[in-house]
């Protein structure tokens, strides 16, 4: 039976390169997106997805939207936590708004979401939820306190949840990316980025394949005995 992928922040970077490969692997992929609006539209005309517009953070939206995704075969399958973002400030200039919002789309958008297509996997005895957070939740990073305590919150989510859904057949992992060359380090120089590669074992920048790979793997429905990991995706850059 066709499965059916439900991708945060699916119109960009990461969450795209994750919706073109799942619909390669014969996925029906549901894409949420928030303001890429053309390129949602594009991602629909090249892989023949649903495509759907919220806030993550909004709970009433991720609802309606899980709903909307689970029609078509009555199940939710694998659900990816994508959207976020990031920001870089010195921690005494992160005001309250940079950190409601940093902790709105990177932890309370997972929330909303787990929370809003669990009761279909749960019905299913079935599910796959694959978080992804990132090396600076593992490490913490500088100028980006909020960010990393945003993503460290992911990993904790992914530890607790998957002790209460293992008897219900579902995995919960997150993959912790290191430097992927994506829409969000595109301010960052070619000589900062060309520095990250070299300080990387795998002497490269990573790309949102490497991700999107992964996401596969953890997906499998034979992946079923690894549960309330961190995978760490980047290259030996944090080891
Ligand atoms: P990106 O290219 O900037 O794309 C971000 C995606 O998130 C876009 O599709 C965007 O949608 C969506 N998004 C942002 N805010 C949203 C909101 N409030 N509601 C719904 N969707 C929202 O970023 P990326 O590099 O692919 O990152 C994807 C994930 O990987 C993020 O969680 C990020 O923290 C994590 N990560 C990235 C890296 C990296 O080096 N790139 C490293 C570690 C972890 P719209 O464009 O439609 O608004």
């Amino acid at each position: 039976m066709e499965k059916t992928v439900l991708i945060t922040g699916a119109s960009r970077g990461i969450g795209r390169e994750c919706a073109v490969s799942f619909s390669k692997a014969g996925y029906h992929v549901a894409a949420v997106y928030n303001k890429s609006r053309e390129a949602a539209e594009r991602l629909k005309e090249e892989i023949g997805c649903d495509i759907y517009s919220c806030d993550v953070s909004d709970c009433a939206a991720a609802e309606d939207i899980a709903r909307q995704a689970a029609k078509r075969t009555g199940r939710i399958d694998v659900l990816i936590n994508n959207a976020g973002i990031a920001e870089q400030a010195l921690f005494s200039d992160i005001t309250e708004k940079m950190w409601d919002n940093m902790f709105n789309v990177n932890v309370k958008g997972v929330y909303s979401f787990t929370h809003a297509v669990l009761p279909y996997m749960i019905h299913e005895k079935y599910g796959r939820i694959i978080n992804i957070s990132s090396m600076w939740g593992q490490v913490g990073a500088s100028c980006e306190v909020h960010y990393s305590a945003a993503k460290a919150a992911v990993i904790g989510f992914t530890k607790a949840l998957a002790k209460e859904t293992g008897l219900s057949g579902i995995t919960v992992n997150c993959i912790a990316p290191g430097v992927i060359d994506t829409d969000m380090n595109a301010h960052l120089s070619p000589e900062i980025m060309a520095e990250l590669a070299e300080e990387t074992p795998m002497n490269r920048i990573g790309t949102a394949s490497d991700i999107a790979r992964t996401a596969l793997f953890l997906a499998d429905e034979k992946a079923d005995f690894i549960t309330g990991q961190i995978i760490g995706v980047n290259g030996g850059f944090i080891i």
